[in-house]
Protein backbone atom coordinates (compact mmCIF):
# COMPACT_ATOMS: atom_id res chain seq x y z
CA UNK A 1 0.00 0.00 0.00
CA UNK A 2 1.35 3.38 -1.07
CA UNK A 3 0.59 5.28 2.19
CA UNK A 4 2.15 8.13 1.31
CA UNK A 5 0.12 8.35 -1.41
CA UNK A 6 -2.73 8.26 0.89
CA UNK A 7 -1.36 10.31 3.30
CA UNK A 8 -1.43 13.52 0.81
CA UNK A 9 -4.88 12.42 -0.74
CA UNK A 10 -6.52 12.40 2.79
CA UNK A 11 -4.51 13.83 4.62
CA UNK A 12 -2.80 12.47 8.22
CA UNK A 13 -4.38 11.13 10.44
CA UNK A 14 -6.08 8.63 8.64
CA UNK A 15 -8.01 5.76 9.78
CA UNK A 16 -7.64 2.82 7.28
CA UNK A 17 -9.85 -0.05 7.62
CA UNK A 18 -9.13 -3.54 5.82
CA UNK A 19 -13.31 -4.94 4.81
CA UNK A 20 -11.55 -8.64 3.71
CA UNK A 21 -9.71 -8.87 7.11
CA UNK A 22 -13.52 -7.98 8.93
CA UNK A 23 -14.84 -10.36 6.85
CA UNK A 24 -12.86 -13.46 7.42
CA UNK A 25 -12.97 -13.11 11.36
CA UNK A 26 -16.51 -12.67 10.98
CA UNK A 27 -17.07 -15.68 8.80
CA UNK A 28 -14.30 -17.74 10.89
CA UNK A 29 -16.67 -16.55 14.24
CA UNK A 30 -19.90 -17.78 12.18
CA UNK A 31 -18.77 -21.04 11.33
CA UNK A 32 -17.27 -21.95 14.62
CA UNK A 33 -21.19 -21.85 15.68
CA UNK A 34 -21.94 -23.84 12.91
CA UNK A 35 -23.49 -26.83 14.54
CA UNK A 36 -26.00 -24.85 15.94
CA UNK A 37 -27.92 -22.28 15.51
CA UNK A 38 -26.12 -18.86 15.85
CA UNK A 39 -26.73 -15.24 15.81
CA UNK A 40 -23.97 -13.03 15.37
CA UNK A 41 -24.82 -9.18 16.79
CA UNK A 42 -21.59 -7.09 16.28
CA UNK A 43 -20.82 -4.61 19.26
CA UNK A 44 -21.85 -1.10 17.40
CA UNK A 45 -19.84 0.71 20.05
CA UNK A 46 -16.64 -0.39 18.91
CA UNK A 47 -16.42 1.41 15.70
CA UNK A 48 -20.26 2.42 13.85
CA UNK A 49 -19.25 3.33 10.64
CA UNK A 50 -22.10 3.23 8.45
CA UNK A 51 -19.95 1.64 5.23
CA UNK A 52 -18.61 -0.99 8.01
CA UNK A 53 -22.21 -1.67 9.01
CA UNK A 54 -23.53 -2.40 6.02
CA UNK A 55 -20.33 -4.20 4.60
CA UNK A 56 -21.48 -6.46 8.19
CA UNK A 57 -25.17 -6.11 7.55
CA UNK A 58 -24.66 -7.89 4.17
CA UNK A 59 -22.56 -10.72 5.30
CA UNK A 60 -26.21 -11.11 7.45
CA UNK A 61 -24.41 -9.60 10.84
CA UNK A 62 -26.93 -8.69 13.52
CA UNK A 63 -25.98 -5.58 15.90
CA UNK A 64 -25.79 -5.51 19.74
CA UNK A 65 -26.00 -1.76 20.14
CA UNK A 66 -25.97 0.32 23.26
CA UNK A 67 -28.04 3.46 22.62
CA UNK A 68 -30.95 3.94 20.20
CA UNK A 69 -28.88 6.50 18.05
CA UNK A 70 -26.53 2.96 17.39
CA UNK A 71 -30.14 0.97 16.40
CA UNK A 72 -30.95 3.73 13.63
CA UNK A 73 -27.57 3.82 12.72
CA UNK A 74 -27.64 -0.22 11.93
CA UNK A 75 -31.17 0.11 10.94
CA UNK A 76 -29.89 2.67 8.14
CA UNK A 77 -27.24 0.04 7.22
CA UNK A 78 -29.84 -1.98 6.36
CA UNK A 79 -29.78 -3.95 8.99
CA UNK A 80 -32.75 -6.22 9.56
CA UNK A 81 -35.06 -5.46 12.44
CA UNK A 82 -34.86 -8.78 14.18
CA UNK A 83 -31.66 -8.86 14.00
CA UNK A 84 -30.94 -5.71 16.50
CA UNK A 85 -30.83 -6.06 19.97
CA UNK A 86 -30.46 -2.96 22.43
CA UNK A 87 -28.26 -3.50 25.75
CA UNK A 88 -27.06 -0.97 28.17
CA UNK A 89 -27.24 -0.34 31.85
CA UNK A 90 -29.43 3.08 31.19
CA UNK A 91 -31.87 3.24 28.45
CA UNK A 92 -34.20 6.94 28.30
CA UNK A 93 -37.94 6.21 27.98
CA UNK A 94 -37.79 7.68 24.60
CA UNK A 95 -34.75 4.64 23.49
CA UNK A 96 -37.17 2.22 25.23
CA UNK A 97 -40.21 3.46 23.38
CA UNK A 98 -38.38 3.97 20.27
CA UNK A 99 -36.94 0.34 20.46
CA UNK A 100 -40.45 -1.12 20.88
CA UNK A 101 -41.98 0.69 17.80
CA UNK A 102 -38.85 -0.47 16.10
CA UNK A 103 -39.69 -4.47 16.90
CA UNK A 104 -36.52 -5.22 17.36
CA UNK A 105 -35.01 -9.24 18.29
CA UNK A 106 -35.26 -8.18 21.66
CA UNK A 107 -34.47 -5.87 24.17
CA UNK A 108 -31.50 -6.63 27.43
CA UNK A 109 -32.60 -5.45 30.72
CA UNK A 110 -30.28 -4.37 33.35
CA UNK A 111 -32.46 -3.94 36.55
CA UNK A 112 -35.84 -4.19 37.72
CA UNK A 113 -36.77 -0.50 37.69
CA UNK A 114 -35.33 -1.08 33.85
CA UNK A 115 -37.91 -4.16 33.69
CA UNK A 116 -40.64 -2.15 35.16
CA UNK A 117 -40.08 0.78 33.49
CA UNK A 118 -40.04 -1.27 29.92
CA UNK A 119 -43.50 -3.04 31.20
CA UNK A 120 -45.08 0.71 31.21
CA UNK A 121 -43.99 1.75 27.87
CA UNK A 122 -44.99 -1.46 26.43
CA UNK A 123 -48.38 -1.35 27.81
CA UNK A 124 -48.97 2.22 26.52
CA UNK A 125 -48.07 1.19 23.03
CA UNK A 126 -50.41 -1.96 23.86
CA UNK A 127 -47.42 -4.14 22.60
CA UNK A 128 -45.72 -7.63 24.60
CA UNK A 129 -41.98 -6.68 24.32
CA UNK A 130 -39.24 -9.32 23.66
CA UNK A 131 -36.98 -9.24 26.83
CA UNK A 132 -33.65 -10.56 27.56
CA UNK A 133 -32.30 -9.76 31.36
CA UNK A 134 -28.35 -9.68 32.07
CA UNK A 135 -27.03 -11.88 34.59
CA UNK A 136 -23.98 -11.28 36.20
CA UNK A 137 -22.38 -14.50 36.70
CA UNK A 138 -19.81 -12.91 39.44
CA UNK A 139 -17.07 -14.23 37.21
CA UNK A 140 -13.14 -12.71 37.52
CA UNK A 141 -12.56 -12.13 33.20
CA UNK A 142 -9.00 -11.23 34.63
CA UNK A 143 -8.47 -8.65 32.15
CA UNK A 144 -8.09 -4.46 32.58
CA UNK A 145 -10.65 -3.47 35.89
CA UNK A 146 -12.24 -0.63 33.19
CA UNK A 147 -13.28 -3.32 30.91
CA UNK A 148 -14.59 -6.11 33.74
CA UNK A 149 -18.17 -6.33 33.59
CA UNK A 150 -18.93 -9.49 35.23
CA UNK A 151 -18.28 -9.18 38.85
CA UNK A 152 -20.47 -8.05 41.56
CA UNK A 153 -18.93 -5.11 42.05
CA UNK A 154 -19.44 -3.75 38.42
CA UNK A 155 -22.79 -2.06 37.62
CA UNK A 156 -23.72 -4.18 35.02
CA UNK A 157 -26.49 -6.71 34.74
CA UNK A 158 -28.64 -8.54 38.18
CA UNK A 159 -27.90 -11.47 40.41
CA UNK A 160 -29.00 -15.02 39.74
CA UNK A 161 -31.78 -14.69 42.60
CA UNK A 162 -32.99 -10.92 41.27
CA UNK A 163 -33.09 -12.55 37.79
CA UNK A 164 -35.42 -15.33 38.79
CA UNK A 165 -37.33 -13.12 40.16
CA UNK A 166 -37.59 -10.90 36.75
CA UNK A 167 -37.98 -13.69 34.67
CA UNK A 168 -41.29 -14.65 37.18
CA UNK A 169 -42.55 -10.75 36.52
CA UNK A 170 -41.91 -11.00 33.31
CA UNK A 171 -43.75 -14.43 32.57
CA UNK A 172 -47.00 -13.42 34.45
CA UNK A 173 -47.01 -9.84 32.55
CA UNK A 174 -49.26 -9.49 29.06
CA UNK A 175 -46.62 -7.27 27.92
CA UNK A 176 -43.48 -8.64 28.65
CA UNK A 177 -42.11 -11.76 26.81
CA UNK A 178 -38.82 -13.30 27.97
CA UNK A 179 -36.76 -14.55 25.34
CA UNK A 180 -32.94 -14.55 26.12
CA UNK A 181 -31.12 -14.71 28.81
CA UNK A 182 -27.54 -12.51 28.47
CA UNK A 183 -23.89 -11.73 30.26
CA UNK A 184 -21.09 -10.20 29.40
CA UNK A 185 -18.05 -10.48 31.62
CA UNK A 186 -15.78 -8.14 29.85
CA UNK A 187 -13.69 -7.12 27.01
CA UNK A 188 -10.18 -8.03 25.70
CA UNK A 189 -10.73 -11.83 27.52
CA UNK A 190 -7.85 -13.38 26.35
CA UNK A 191 -8.59 -17.05 27.93
CA UNK A 192 -11.89 -18.87 26.80
CA UNK A 193 -12.21 -20.22 30.79
CA UNK A 194 -14.21 -17.72 32.42
CA UNK A 195 -16.92 -17.39 29.76
CA UNK A 196 -16.90 -21.08 29.91
CA UNK A 197 -17.48 -20.92 33.38
CA UNK A 198 -20.04 -18.02 33.47
CA UNK A 199 -21.93 -19.87 30.80
CA UNK A 200 -22.40 -22.50 32.60
CA UNK A 201 -23.30 -20.97 35.15
CA UNK A 202 -26.19 -19.17 33.08
CA UNK A 203 -26.83 -22.69 31.55
CA UNK A 204 -27.67 -24.14 34.26
CA UNK A 205 -30.30 -21.03 35.61
CA UNK A 206 -31.62 -21.22 32.19
CA UNK A 207 -32.35 -24.90 33.11
CA UNK A 208 -34.41 -23.80 36.36
CA UNK A 209 -36.20 -21.34 34.44
CA UNK A 210 -37.89 -24.42 31.67
CA UNK A 211 -38.93 -25.88 35.22
CA UNK A 212 -40.94 -22.94 35.71
CA UNK A 213 -42.45 -22.84 32.27
CA UNK A 214 -40.43 -19.89 30.91
CA UNK A 215 -39.07 -21.44 27.79
CA UNK A 216 -35.60 -19.31 27.00
CA UNK A 217 -34.81 -18.96 22.89
CA UNK A 218 -31.71 -16.50 23.05
CA UNK A 219 -28.84 -17.56 25.01
CA UNK A 220 -26.56 -14.51 24.63
CA UNK A 221 -22.94 -15.07 25.12
CA UNK A 222 -21.77 -11.52 24.94
CA UNK A 223 -18.86 -9.92 23.26
CA UNK A 224 -15.48 -10.05 24.84
CA UNK A 225 -13.50 -11.91 22.43
CA UNK A 226 -9.96 -10.22 22.67
CA UNK A 227 -7.20 -9.68 20.03
CA UNK A 228 -3.25 -10.06 20.22
CA UNK A 229 -2.62 -6.40 20.25
CA UNK A 230 1.08 -7.40 21.74
CA UNK A 231 1.64 -11.05 20.26
CA UNK A 232 -0.63 -12.27 23.53
CA UNK A 233 -2.38 -15.66 23.50
CA UNK A 234 -6.04 -14.84 22.41
CA UNK A 235 -9.35 -17.37 22.69
CA UNK A 236 -9.28 -20.08 20.91
CA UNK A 237 -12.20 -19.50 19.48
CA UNK A 238 -12.83 -23.69 18.87
CA UNK A 239 -12.53 -24.04 22.37
CA UNK A 240 -14.59 -21.10 23.29
CA UNK A 241 -17.08 -22.32 21.07
CA UNK A 242 -17.36 -26.34 21.67
CA UNK A 243 -17.05 -24.71 25.73
CA UNK A 244 -19.98 -22.96 25.38
CA UNK A 245 -22.02 -25.26 23.18
CA UNK A 246 -21.19 -28.31 26.11
CA UNK A 247 -22.43 -26.10 28.93
CA UNK A 248 -25.62 -26.09 27.40
CA UNK A 249 -25.77 -29.61 27.64
CA UNK A 250 -28.95 -29.99 24.91
CA UNK A 251 -30.85 -27.20 25.57
CA UNK A 252 -32.11 -26.35 22.51
CA UNK A 253 -30.87 -22.17 22.20
CA UNK A 254 -30.13 -19.99 19.40
CA UNK A 255 -26.64 -18.72 20.66
CA UNK A 256 -26.42 -15.23 20.01
CA UNK A 257 -22.80 -13.66 20.71
CA UNK A 258 -21.52 -9.92 20.87
CA UNK A 259 -18.16 -9.28 19.40
CA UNK A 260 -16.87 -5.79 18.75
CA UNK A 261 -13.35 -5.69 19.02
CA UNK A 262 -12.53 -9.42 17.95
CA UNK A 263 -14.14 -8.41 14.12
CA UNK A 264 -12.63 -4.84 13.75
CA UNK A 265 -9.57 -4.35 15.71
CA UNK A 266 -7.24 -6.01 13.86
CA UNK A 267 -8.54 -4.77 10.47
CA UNK A 268 -7.59 -0.76 11.37
CA UNK A 269 -4.78 1.34 11.09
CA UNK A 270 -4.24 4.99 12.20
CA UNK A 271 -1.86 6.10 10.11
CA UNK A 272 0.34 9.65 11.35
CA UNK A 273 2.36 11.76 10.53
CA UNK A 274 5.95 12.78 12.74
CA UNK A 275 5.94 16.48 13.22
CA UNK A 276 8.58 17.13 15.77
CA UNK A 277 11.44 15.04 18.01
CA UNK A 278 12.75 16.87 20.99
CA UNK A 279 14.55 15.50 23.88
CA UNK A 280 14.29 16.11 27.23
CA UNK A 281 17.03 15.29 29.45
CA UNK A 282 18.23 12.38 27.90
CA UNK A 283 14.46 11.48 27.02
CA UNK A 284 13.62 11.04 23.81
CA UNK A 285 9.96 12.04 22.41
CA UNK A 286 8.26 11.58 19.00
CA UNK A 287 5.81 13.91 18.58
CA UNK A 288 3.08 12.84 15.86
CA UNK A 289 -0.05 14.43 14.32
CA UNK A 290 -2.12 11.77 15.89
CA UNK A 291 -3.27 12.06 19.87
CA UNK A 292 -5.64 10.75 22.50
CA UNK A 293 -8.61 12.37 20.47
CA UNK A 294 -8.16 9.62 17.66
CA UNK A 295 -6.87 6.79 20.07
CA UNK A 296 -7.65 6.66 23.61
CA UNK A 297 -7.18 3.63 24.73
CA UNK A 298 -3.52 4.04 25.57
CA UNK A 299 -4.41 6.94 27.94
CA UNK A 300 -7.32 5.35 28.94
CA UNK A 301 -6.40 1.70 29.65
CA UNK A 302 -2.38 2.37 29.26
CA UNK A 303 -3.33 -0.19 26.54
CA UNK A 304 -0.52 -0.83 24.27
CA UNK A 305 -0.49 -0.42 20.36
CA UNK A 306 2.02 -1.64 17.87
CA UNK A 307 3.89 1.45 15.97
CA UNK A 308 5.75 0.94 13.16
CA UNK A 309 7.22 3.62 11.08
CA UNK A 310 7.45 3.52 7.17
CA UNK A 311 11.14 3.52 6.84
CA UNK A 312 14.86 1.25 7.58
CA UNK A 313 14.99 0.16 11.01
CA UNK A 314 18.47 1.86 11.46
CA UNK A 315 20.10 3.18 14.28
CA UNK A 316 16.79 2.46 16.77
CA UNK A 317 16.52 3.86 19.98
CA UNK A 318 13.54 4.33 22.38
CA UNK A 319 10.97 6.62 22.54
CA UNK A 320 7.41 7.57 23.31
CA UNK A 321 4.79 8.81 20.86
CA UNK A 322 3.11 11.29 22.09
CA UNK A 323 0.20 13.46 20.13
CA UNK A 324 0.18 17.48 20.63
CA UNK A 325 -2.44 17.54 22.85
CA UNK A 326 -1.73 19.04 26.38
CA UNK A 327 -2.36 16.67 28.86
CA UNK A 328 0.51 14.54 29.96
CA UNK A 329 -2.09 11.26 29.90
CA UNK A 330 -1.49 12.25 25.78
CA UNK A 331 0.37 9.44 24.47
CA UNK A 332 0.42 6.91 21.84
CA UNK A 333 2.98 4.54 22.81
CA UNK A 334 5.77 4.49 25.55
CA UNK A 335 9.33 2.90 25.21
CA UNK A 336 8.93 2.08 21.65
CA UNK A 337 11.54 1.24 19.53
CA UNK A 338 11.99 3.28 16.67
CA UNK A 339 14.80 4.35 14.04
CA UNK A 340 15.62 8.49 13.50
CA UNK A 341 12.37 10.18 12.19
CA UNK A 342 12.30 13.14 10.63
CA UNK A 343 9.05 15.62 10.44
CA UNK A 344 6.75 14.06 7.76
CA UNK A 345 8.07 10.88 7.98
CA UNK A 346 4.85 8.50 8.47
CA UNK A 347 4.08 5.84 11.55
CA UNK A 348 0.99 3.64 11.44
CA UNK A 349 0.08 2.72 14.77
CA UNK A 350 -2.00 -1.02 14.72
CA UNK A 351 -4.84 -2.54 15.35
CA UNK A 352 -7.03 0.95 15.89
CA UNK A 353 -10.07 -0.44 14.42
CA UNK A 354 -11.96 -0.73 17.42
CA UNK A 355 -12.49 1.77 20.04
CA UNK A 356 -10.80 4.03 17.74
CA UNK A 357 -12.60 6.27 15.97
CA UNK A 358 -15.77 5.57 18.01
CA UNK A 359 -14.13 7.06 21.02
CA UNK A 360 -13.02 10.34 18.99
CA UNK A 361 -13.61 13.36 20.47
CA UNK A 362 -12.38 17.43 19.54
CA UNK A 363 -10.45 17.94 22.69
CA UNK A 364 -8.42 20.75 22.13
CA UNK A 365 -10.79 21.94 18.79
CA UNK A 366 -8.96 19.37 17.24
CA UNK A 367 -10.89 17.70 13.65
CA UNK A 368 -11.61 14.01 13.44
CA UNK A 369 -9.83 12.61 10.72
CA UNK A 370 -10.97 10.91 7.76
CA UNK A 371 -11.24 7.16 7.05
CA UNK A 372 -11.10 4.96 4.11
CA UNK A 373 -11.52 0.96 3.87
CA UNK A 374 -9.67 -1.08 1.59
CA UNK A 375 -11.61 -4.21 0.06
CA UNK A 376 -9.80 -6.40 -3.11
CA UNK A 377 -6.71 -3.64 -3.14
CA UNK A 378 -9.43 -1.01 -3.76
CA UNK A 379 -9.98 2.03 -1.37
CA UNK A 380 -12.88 3.99 -0.58
CA UNK A 381 -13.34 7.12 1.68
CA UNK A 382 -16.02 6.15 4.13
CA UNK A 383 -15.83 9.05 6.65
CA UNK A 384 -14.65 12.79 5.53
CA UNK A 385 -12.45 14.34 7.53
CA UNK A 386 -14.06 16.94 10.03
CA UNK A 387 -14.11 20.82 9.12
CA UNK A 388 -14.02 23.61 10.86
CA UNK A 389 -17.51 24.59 10.02
CA UNK A 390 -18.72 21.26 11.41
CA UNK A 391 -16.43 21.85 14.40
CA UNK A 392 -18.77 25.14 14.98
CA UNK A 393 -21.62 24.34 13.28
CA UNK A 394 -24.04 23.70 16.93
CA UNK A 395 -22.40 26.81 19.04
CA UNK A 396 -25.10 29.51 19.11
CA UNK A 397 -23.68 33.17 18.98
CA UNK A 398 -24.07 34.96 22.51
CA UNK A 399 -26.27 38.01 21.73
CA UNK A 400 -27.45 39.27 24.80
CA UNK A 401 -30.48 39.24 24.95
CA UNK A 402 -31.87 35.94 26.99
CA UNK A 403 -34.67 33.43 25.65
CA UNK A 404 -36.12 33.96 29.08
CA UNK A 405 -35.60 34.41 32.68
CA UNK A 406 -34.25 31.80 35.27
C1 LIG B 1 -18.81 -3.60 24.89
C2 LIG B 1 -19.77 -4.71 24.81
C3 LIG B 1 -19.58 -5.73 23.87
C4 LIG B 1 -18.39 -5.81 22.96
O1 LIG B 1 -17.21 -5.90 23.65
P1 LIG B 1 -15.88 -6.32 22.84
O2 LIG B 1 -14.85 -6.45 23.89
O3 LIG B 1 -15.57 -5.22 21.90
O4 LIG B 1 -16.16 -7.59 22.16
C5 LIG B 1 -20.54 -6.71 23.79
N1 LIG B 1 -21.63 -6.71 24.58
C6 LIG B 1 -21.84 -5.75 25.50
C7 LIG B 1 -23.06 -5.80 26.33
C8 LIG B 1 -20.92 -4.72 25.64
O5 LIG B 1 -21.13 -3.78 26.57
Amino acid sequence: MDYQNLANTYETPLYIYDFNDIKSRYLELKNSFSARKSLICYAVKANSNLSLLKFLANLGCGFDCVSFNEVKKALLAGAKNYNIILSGVGKRDDEIEEAIKSNILMINVESKAELLQIEKISQNLNNKTRISIRVNPNIDPKTHPYISTGLKENKFGVSIELAKWMYLYAKKSDFLDPVGIHFHIGSQLLDEQPIIEASKIIADLMKSLKALDIDIKFFDVGGGIGVDYEDEKTINLYNYTQGILSSLNGQDVTIVCEPGRFLVAKSGKLLTKVLYEKENLGKRFVIVDAAMSELLRPSLYQAFHNIKALKPYENLSKCDVVGPICESGDFLGKDINLPNLNSGDLLLIEDSGAYGFSMASNYNSRLKPAAICVLDDKIQLICKKESFEDLIKNEVEFLGNFDEKH
